[in-house]
């Protein structure tokens, strides 16, 4: 949630509108019932499905997957991302990009939890 982070770090959003996105995303990542979305089995599938695959940058792999906090920023780099019109962001994070075009992530990846 540091406005940094995504300027410096991620490679996504070194402009205002991807900074912007960046934060939105964090500002959706809370559902109502007070879950965060980062930390779903749709989220880790799709996240756990990039990373296994090498898709992520170093960033993205060795910063956020191992705590909720980093997960979270996960959500927020990949929410912006993809929000963004990033036209490579199918290419680089397929899985990612299937999780908000609101496709399920492959089946093998998440069992029956998602
Ligand atoms: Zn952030």
């Amino acid at each position: 949630m540091v406005a940094t982070d995504v300027t410096t770090t991620s490679g996504y959003g070194s402009d205002l509108t991807g900074l912007v996105l960046h934060e939105t995303g964090h500002g959706y990542d809370p559902t109502a019932n007070g879950q965060l979305q980062s930390g779903s089995p749709a989220f880790s599938a799709a996240y756990q499905a990039d990373l296994s695959a090498g898709n992520l940058t170093p960033y993205e792999s060795t910063q956020q997957r191992t705590t909720a906090a980093g997960m979270s920023e996960a959500f927020a780099n990949s929410f912006a991302a993809f929000y963004a019109g990033d036209s490579q962001y199918n290419l680089s994070h397929p899985n990612l990009y299937l999780y908000w075009s609101g496709d399920s992530p492959p089946a093998a990846s998440c069992g029956t939890s998602c």
